[in-house]
């Protein structure tokens, strides 16, 4: 039988079948009855200041617990979700459990939740932030919103109330993957965001490649200047690490500290954390 669900997963995450559009509806209905199952679960990647070491906040991400296929990765269902209106009763899901084990951290740690443009746009997502937070008594401060440049590269209104109205309620917005989208930087000025995510890519190559450097070197510059935070995503390596805090950025999350973690392995790590001197 665990041949056979090899096999089986084999063939699911097949790169060749994935844009399919058999694959493609397949995994949709197989994902309408995961969300009625219960089958996703969140994983929690911690966010350290890169200066003084101290644990700062989580990153919420969803994997897809399959019976069969087990642990199904963000890449394989996101997309699939999106084109479908799927992302929006899965993305109310992510924040009400992100935010309702949050509630259960040291009041010094915030958690940031991934939010797609299709929420933003064909929903009143800031309905929904407005309520999961009154319902799980949440702090605002303490809810860090992550979207990617293409929520603001589609219809501009939408994503400018939104992101207006989480700044009003106190909510904080980190601007994901930066770095990588279309690079107009004239939203920068009038956005309300408080962190730019220097994308792993970046990250990746900042320790071998001279030219990455002066990109993160001169993002981080703009980052200053504009008054934004700064925080890299996928440090890997020591060397890495060192980079980034001498170029000045702020906080970093990557395998080099831990990875995703399960809600089960949270109280140890925050824990084991709090003892550091
Ligand atoms: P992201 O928001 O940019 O998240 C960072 C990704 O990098 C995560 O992949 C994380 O596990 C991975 N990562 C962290 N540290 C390292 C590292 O040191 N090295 C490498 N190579 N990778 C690292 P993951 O969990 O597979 O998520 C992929 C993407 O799926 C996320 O990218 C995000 O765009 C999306 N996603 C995840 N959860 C959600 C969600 O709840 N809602 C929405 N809309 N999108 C989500
Ligand atoms: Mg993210
Ligand atoms: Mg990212
Ligand atoms: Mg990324």
């Amino acid at each position: 039988a665990a041949k056979e669900a090899g096999r089986d997963a084999i063939c699911f995450f097949d790169p060749a079948m994935e844009e399919t559009a058999n694959h493609k509806s397949q995994v949709l209905s197989e994902m309408r009855k995961s969300i009625s199952d219960n089958e996703f679960v969140l994983h929690y990647q911690p966010q350290l200041d890169l200066i003084t070491g101290k644990l700062i906040g989580f990153e919420a991400l969803v994997r897809w617990q399959h019976p069969k296929r087990g642990l199904i990765t963000p890449i394989h269902f996101i997309s699939i979700a999106e084109e479908s209106g799927l992302i929006i009763p899965l993305g109310i899901w992510v924040l009400e459990q992100a935010c309702f084990e949050a509630k259960k951290w040291p009041s010094d740690l915030y958690v940031a939740v991934n939010v797609s443009y299709i929420q933003i746009e064909r929903t009143d997502f800031l309905a929904e932030v407005k309520s999961v937070l009154h319902n799980t008594q949440l702090p605002p401060h303490r809810l860090e919103i992550e979207i990617t440049e293409s929520v603001l590269m589609t219809d501009q209104t939408p994503a400018f109330q939104f992101l207006m109205g989480l700044k009003e309620m106190g909510v904080k917005i980190a601007l994901d993957d930066f770095g990588t989208g279309f690079s107009s930087l004239s939203y920068l000025q009038n956005l309300p965001l408080d962190k730019i995510k220097i994308d792993q890519s970046f990250i990746n190559l900042s320790d071998t490649d001279d030219k990455t450097c002066a990109i993160i070197r001169s993002i981080t510059q703009l980052a200053d200047a504009l008054e934004l935070e700064t925080i890299a995503e996928g440090i890997e390596r020591e060397g890495q690490y060192k980079l980034l805090s001498d170029l000045g950025v702020k906080s970093g999350q990557g395998y080099l500290y831990a990875r995703p973690m399960q809600v089960d392995d949270l109280p140890f790590f925050i824990e084991s954390k709090r003892k550091l001197p």
